[in-house]
């Protein structure tokens, strides 16, 4: 017999004490950018949305405004305008990040146009490209998931974003699609996976503002899977006025429209989301 064979069983309370003492299975955040260098393709609609799905899914979430423009700032119902700090103070001034997270539909860290001078006070600055990254890093253990909108350019709040993220989700708007933006968003990923951050990937593609009856987003939906395969999303985001009037009620399409399809498809999304991290 086996020593480990004839070891006694342990009592009730002994296995629940163990159970007690087990290290949780807690794991950091699943930090996600949502990017686009081309503007106006639904990155702030779908940081919010996708924001408030994961959290009905009882995740706990962290929504990044990393664009002086401040529309996801707004979109959660803040005035950029009154803020003591913000993410420029993150970024410029080391403030930690819990003390510009204002809670919400979910937490959100908010930004406002100051963040529009962040880039050239960090163009100097030693390890500029992971400023994000070791803010972050102090909250990383409190969020099941960080979103973070970033501006329509590549420019170092992008990067920055990038570095500081384990995946890339891309909104394509497809009535404009452009195949040439996709190419430039990609080697730029390449360049921040050689020098700073291996593991960044395109984690999905996100398709909106479909219009299904027209033939030309059909179509761009099938150039979009001819060239990238599996990484498109299933979602499709719809054309849906309720997306555009949420933000002025300050909050996602979720709490606005809960049953209307621009909810049903942001739910959609982070079903996917949720399925593909696991
Ligand atoms: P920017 O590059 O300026 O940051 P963005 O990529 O963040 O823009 P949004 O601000 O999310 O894009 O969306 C652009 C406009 O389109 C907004 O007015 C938004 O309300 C609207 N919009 C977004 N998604 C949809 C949709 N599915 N149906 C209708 N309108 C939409
Ligand atoms: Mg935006």
């Amino acid at each position: 017999m086996t020593p480990t064979a004839t070891a006694p069983a342990l009592s009730p309370s002994e296995a629940s004490a163990r159970l007690r003492v087990a290290p949780s299975a807690a794991r950091p955040a699943h930090v996600i950018s949502m990017a686009n260098q081309k503007g106006g393709v639904a990155k702030t609609t779908s940081t919010v949305n996708l924001s408030a799905a994961l959290k009905e899914q009882g995740k706990r979430v962290l929504a990044v405004d990393l664009d002086p423009q401040s529309n996801l700032t707004m979109s959660f119902g803040i005035n950029p305008e009154t803020l003591e700090k913000s993410m420029f103070d993150v970024l410029v001034h080391r403030e930690p990040i819990a003390n510009v997270v204002h809670q919400r539909e979910v937490d959100v860290a908010a930004a406002s146009i100051d963040l529009a001078g962040a880039e050239l006070a960090l163009a100097s600055a030693i390890g500029r490209e992971r400023t994000l990254e070791k803010a972050i890093a102090a909250v990383r253990m409190d969020y099941d998931y960080i979103l973070i909108d970033t501006p329509p350019s590549l420019g170092l709040l992008t990067i920055n974003a990038f570095t500081a993220s384990n995946g890339v989700i891309v909104p394509v708007q497809c009535e404009y699609l452009s195949l040439r933006g996709l190419v430039q968003l990609e080697t730029t990923l390449q360049m921040i996976r050689e020098n700073l951050n291996g593991e960044v990937r395109i984690e999905g593609i996100l398709p909106t503002m479909v219009d299904k009856r027209t033939v030309h987003a059909r179509e761009a939906i099938d150039l979009l899977t001819e060239n990238f395969g599996d990484i498109v999303f299933k979602t499709r985001i719809r054309k849906s006025v309720k997306l555009a009037e949420a933000p002025v009620r300050g909050g996602s399409v979720l709490s606005y429209q809960p049953d209307g399809p621009g909810a049903m498809s942001y739910r959609a999304l982070a079903e996917e989301v949720l399925s593909r991290d696991e």
